[in-house]
């Protein structure tokens, strides 16, 4: 199997052979060439045998969450927000989810920050 990027932004799928897995101190892990993310490994070999390294499936992977303020015509300004979920379970790509507008405000400071807090109840929910 291949290993995947836990980037979010970049989930470059990697043979095997493309990556160097390296032993630091906190355990095993692997950095992607694309990106330069490290990225943690397991050894679940047993005792005395070859390393045998998977990637661990993580449910804390990082999300990125990207909240702005459109300017609307009389003034006003639309919270707007995008949510990339990275995937607990190994795939390509990282879900997006999008609102085009959560709420109209006066001050474009409090649209970005009416998004932002919409945006992490969301991932708390589904946590
Ligand atoms: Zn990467």
């Amino acid at each position: 199997m291949p290993f995947i990027c836990e980037n979010v932004e970049c989930r470059a799928v990697l043979a095997r052979g493309q990556v160097r897995s390296s032993h630091e101190d906190n355990g095993w892990c692997f950095y992607c060439p694309d990106c330069k993310a490290r990225n943690e490994l397991k050894d679940i070999s047993v005792p005395g045998g070859p390393v045998e390294l998977i990637q661990p499936e993580r449910s804390d992977l990082p999300h990125k969450v990207i909240a702005t303020a459109r300017p609307l015509e009389d003034g006003r300004y639309a919270a707007q927000l995008r949510v990339q979920r990275a995937l607990g379970v190994k795939g390509t790509y990282a879900v997006e989810e999008r609102w085009e507008q959560l709420g109209v405000f006066l001050d474009a400071q409090e649209a970005i920050a009416h998004a932002k807090s919409f945006a992490t109840d969301l991932l708390k929910q589904k946590a």
